[in-house]
């Protein structure tokens, strides 16, 4: 309400009128409407360049939301996907999920050797009677679905992050891991600087006014083996309601399991609060649980809705977020609590 009576009020001063015609306006973010897409990280601008190819052309929200991250994990060298971190016995094991408008959902974990977790989740969600498949079995069923089984190698700076980490052996895991350029738990880097990330979470709503999310991870580096987070438990990592809206959670997952994060963000925009009034709740919430090792820890969650307001917001600094719509194309910094 409030952002709408801003936006009269700017438009009274005549400057944005023009654009009133086919958006919603809301307060704390710029533009909203639909198409939409929102994801994680500094990594999130690229995969919704991705995802706006088949949003603009009125594809539907699970293409676009598929096809976004899998550049990610596609990446050389990268954050997510095979050349990400590996647990510390030494292996990448990739989680991926992915959730459409029907409350159809699919998911992998402790995934190894298979370039597109995220499709695989995709194909469990079409081809199979359940909604998770973990380990051998998941890589088994994305091998009779023709997904090559990839060498099992380390990527050149997973290698190096990897034999640095074995000096102490401490699991440690740093805030915003995800997004730092350097140190002993982040020594990934890229040509632009920019795709330093071990999740990407998106979300978006397309022409037809339906949501779909995915998210997909190599998980926590250097983690104990068979250790899973967040990312492919749906209501954890990831959750749409059509009716309402899509949430994708990044961080600590361990924290974001035990409130069932982007579920509980979902609930609260069914109360009646923006995507990042909901976001912050949800986050208020772990900070309650956590208390003082709060601090330890990062999590953020993104969120649009069903009108294709989008919003974010974060435990601690340093989380970015990245939208593209037809009228705005941004990287930000969520807001935090501490
Ligand atoms: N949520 C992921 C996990 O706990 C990590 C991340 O988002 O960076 O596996």
């Amino acid at each position: 309400m409030l952002g709408r009576r801003k936006f009269l009020h700017n438009s009274l001063l005549g400057s944005v009128s023009a654009l009133a015609t086919n958006h919603e306006w809301q307060t704390g973010e710029s533009v909203v409407g639909k198409p939409i897409v929102i994801s994680t990280w500094n990594e999130g601008k690229p995969a919704n360049a991705v995802a706006w190819q088949i949003l603009q052309k009125g594809g539907r929200a699970l293409d676009a939301v598929e096809a976004g991250v899998m550049i990610i994990e596609d990446s050389q060298n990268c954050c997510v996907g095979l050349g990400a971190n590996p647990d510390r016995d030494g292996i990448v094991t990739l989680d991926a999920c992915i959730m459409d408008e029907h409350f159809n959902c699919g998911a992998v974990a402790f995934l190894e050797r298979i370039k597109h977790p995220i499709s695989v989740a995709r194909r469990v969600m079409e081809k199979t009677p359940h909604v998770f498949l973990v380990g051998a079995g998941a890589q088994q069923f994305a091998i009779a679905e023709g997904f090559p089984l990839e060498e099992q190698k380390l990527s050149t700076n997973a290698k190096e992050a990897y034999e640095n980490w074995l000096k102490k052996s401490e699991y440690k895991p740093a805030v915003n891991i995800e997004n730092r350029q350097h140190g002993p738990y982040a020594p990934l880097q890229f040509e632009n600087g920019d795709w330093n990330h071990d999740t990407i979470g998106m979300v978006a709503l397309d022409t037809n006014g339906n949501l779909s999310g995915s998210c997909t991870t190599s998980g926590m580096g250097f983690k104990m083996r068979g250790r899973v987070g967040d990312s492919p438990i749906i209501g954890a990592g990831l959750y749409v309601d059509n009716e309402v809206g899509a949430v994708a959670a990044t961080g600590q997952g361990e924290d974001v399991i035990r409130i069932c994060g982007s579920h509980t963000v979902v609930e609260f925009m069914r109360q009646g609060l923006s995507p990042e009034q909901a976001c912050k709740k949800t986050v208020e919430r772990i900070f309650k649980i956590k208390g003082a090792k709060a601090k330890d820890i990062q999590v953020g969650f993104i969120a649009v809705n069903k009108k294709g307001q989008v919003g974010a917001f974060a435990l601690q600094k340093g989380f970015t977020y990245a939208v593209k719509s037809k009228d705005a194309e941004y990287l930000k910094d969520a807001k935090f609590l501490i």
